[in-house]
């Protein structure tokens, strides 16, 4: 049996409820055997990341909150049990054995292990394993997202909710417990206008290719498409309007999203403007 966290990212509007509530149990409160009081400065351990793709005035925003991912294979594990996992799953840290090893603090490849130079302790997420052990079914974070963004529970209770959400840097190894769905795509978006007339060209058609698959979206009311929710690619995009000189971009690399900003199109048997 693991513990395991679903964060549903589209669920998520960057509240930072489940930040402030991390910080409401365990700054200025030691959860013996677990942990030692988190300071209330210099260590998040949910935190929040704001993920801005695209350029103004095309950009869309979400976050991901991080915490420990509790992984099946911790990097951070030490074998004199100053690093242990429960048998629940979690990853803890002892505060008492792990006193003075800064080494502890270096491990993790998530970030999620901060050094705490008072204490000289290194510290993270433990779960909140002091609530589940009386009794509590959810850490602070998770009882406090007014959305229901983050699940939490054994791991083959979530397996709905697992299917088809991703893991963060799942090149480490570590297997973690930290699943996140409906994670957006790239996207790439533009404008299209009629440079002569001033005006934006509403209805044109956006041909959007890469690797054989096809996507077709037309120019709304203000002249944009968007083309949403993108593998990792390089597209080729063709756009046509009736009156109009096709527009055509090669090989547009979405790596991050791309906006393509105003497209103008020429006038037939005008030139390419
Ligand atoms: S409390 Fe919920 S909605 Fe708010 S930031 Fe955290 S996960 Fe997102
Ligand atoms: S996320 Fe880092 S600190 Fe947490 S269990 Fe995995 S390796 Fe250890
Ligand atoms: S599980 Fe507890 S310790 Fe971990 S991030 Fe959530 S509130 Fe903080």
């Amino acid at each position: 049996m693991a513990k395991a966290f679903v964060i549903d990212v589209a669920a998520c509007n960057g509240c930072y409820n489940c930040q402030i509530a991390c910080k409401d149990e365990h700054v200025g409160n030691d959860w013996l055997p677990y942990a030692k009081a988190q300071p209330d400065i210099g260590q998040f351990w949910t935190r929040l990341d704001e993920v801005a793709e695209g350029t103004a005035p095309k950009v869309k925003i979400h976050w991901m909150p991080k915490m420990c991912n509790h992984c099946d294979h911790p990097a951070c594990l030490t074998d004199d049990g100053s690093v242990y996992k429960r048998e629940d799953g979690l990853v803890i840290i002892d505060p008492e054995k792990a006193a003075g090893r800064k080494d502890i603090a270096e491990r993790c490849p998530y970030g999620a292990i901060y050094w705490n130079e008072e204490l000289s302790l290194a510290q993270k997420c433990t779960g909140c394993a002091h609530l589940l052990d009386n009794g509590y079914e959810k850490p602070r974070c998770v009882e406090s997202c007014p959305h229901d963004a983050i699940s939490f529970g054994d791991e083959e209770d979530l397996t709905d909710l697992i299917e088809g959400a991703i893991v963060l840097k799942p090149e480490t190894g570590c297997g973690p417990k930290v699943f996140y769905r409906n994670v957006p795509g790239k996207f790439i978006a533009g404008t299209v206008y009629d440079p002569v007339e001033e005006e934006i060209i509403e209805d044109a058609v956006c041909r959007l290719v890469n690797g054989g698959k096809l996507w077709i979206e037309k120019t709304d009311g203000y002249g944009d498409f968007w083309f949403k929710d993108l593998p990792v690619g390089i597209y080729d995009l063709v756009i046509e309007a009736p009156g109009f000189e096709p527009k055509v971009f090669n090989g547009l690399r979405a790596k991050g999203s791309l906006n393509l900003g105003d497209i103008p199109l020429s006038r037939k048997g005008e030139q390419d403007g």
